[in-house]
């Protein structure tokens, strides 16, 4: 793998984690998501909900779809108090990264910052009961600096305002990267950094290419189950994030970020992608990770799986560490790899 390869995956990752995709807003990433995706692509189209979908080779066959989900997680405003503060809510979170986060919210008047309350660590010891206390969303609120009900509604912020976290995307040593939405940014930069590499070769492709990124994916796998429906795929890769091993998490957790992405194995994983997706690992030397799992539900797979009588599905994942936290991390060597991967995978079909 070359240096371009990297920067082209960091150039890709850094516009999609700064674009505001919270599940339910997904459409205000869709202009970006034109402007990375139609260059590429024979038909680009959005439907009602704001999936985004990019087509190579029309007519070719079989009619192959890799999904990525473009939502991320973020918040909701419930309600304003009397002296300013806002109570929210939010899907997915650890309360305890939410504690102290910074936010950005999206109002119809433009983004106003703010950041989640914190208490003291001082008074602990008098408040025992404040300190033993288990966090919750629903005790948290939101400062955006007013001092009134009143002054926070002139800022446009108003029940059903959305918000995300407020961190800039940042390097970290030896190819590693951090930023919040990286569940699922990485996944969809992945599905395009494959959508370039097949462009650049459709005149060896043979199938229907069709790179799909998926809405709503955090509440229940929503726009998987309408693209699914609506492209009717012969075969489908999900590419989604899955737990890196790091300190604290369970010895059974194996997966290493920086070694490769991961190839799920397990029932709704169809033996003939499995294989051809491991078969053009090894022949193309890709690094590539297998993670065993009976289950499968919890990813885009498990909707695609079942559509229309049934699709042959995989699942790529890219490894990360944090997940659903702020501070998520992942290796780019890992999506640049997953890209390769699916573009070859096409290529043997
Ligand atoms: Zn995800």
């Amino acid at each position: 793998m070359d240096d371009v390869g990297i920067e082209f995956v960091r150039e890709i990752l850094v516009k999609i984690v700064r674009a505001p995709r919270v599940t339910g807003i997904e459409y205000m990433a869709l202009p970006l998501l034109r402007d990375l995706m139609e260059p590429f692509s024979d038909i680009f189209k959005v439907d009602n909900w704001g999936n985004s979908e990019a087509v190579i080779n029309p007519g070719g066959k079989p009619v192959v779809m890799f999904a990525a989900h473009i939502d991320q997680l973020g918040i909701i405003v419930k309600d304003i108090t009397e002296d300013g503060f806002l109570k929210f809510e939010g899907v997915g979170w650890d309360p305890r990264v939410v504690y102290g986060m910074r936010v950005r919210l999206l109002t119809e008047k433009g983004e106003v910052k703010g950041v989640v309350s914190t208490l003291p660590p001082h008074i602990f010891k008098t408040y025992k009961e404040l300190g033993e206390k288990k966090l919750e969303i629903r005790d948290l609120t939101i400062d955006v600096g007013a001092s009134s009900r009143e002054e926070a509604e002139s800022l446009g912020i108003k029940p059903g305002v959305y918000g995300v976290p407020d961190y800039n995307p940042c390097d970290l040593f030896g190819d590693y990267f951090t930023s919040p939405g990286l569940d699922d940014g990485a996944g969809v930069t992945t599905i395009l950094v494959a959508q370039k590499r097949i462009w650049e070769h459709r005149d060896e492709v043979d199938a229907e290419v069709h790179i799909v990124t998926t809405i709503q994916e955090e509440i229940g796998l929503r726009g998987a189950e309408m693209m699914a429906y609506r492209i009717k795929p012969d075969i489908a890769v999900a590419v989604d994030a899955t737990f890196a091993r790091q300190p604290r998490l369970p010895e059974e957790f194996v997966i290493k970020a920086g070694k490769g992405p991961v190839i799920s194995k397990g029932p709704i994983y169809h033996w003939e992608v499995v294989n051809t997706l491991e078969g053009v690992a090894r022949e193309f030397k890709i690094p590539y990770q297998i993670e065993p799992d009976y289950r499968g539900y919890g990813t885009d797979t498990w909707a695609i799986q079942v559509a229309r009588g049934g699709v042959k599905t995989g699942l790529v994942s890219i490894p990360l560490r944090n997940m659903h936290s702020p501070v998520e991390v992942i290796n780019l060597r890992d999506v640049w790899w997953g890209g390769e991967l699916l573009f070859r995978f096409v290529e043997r079909l």
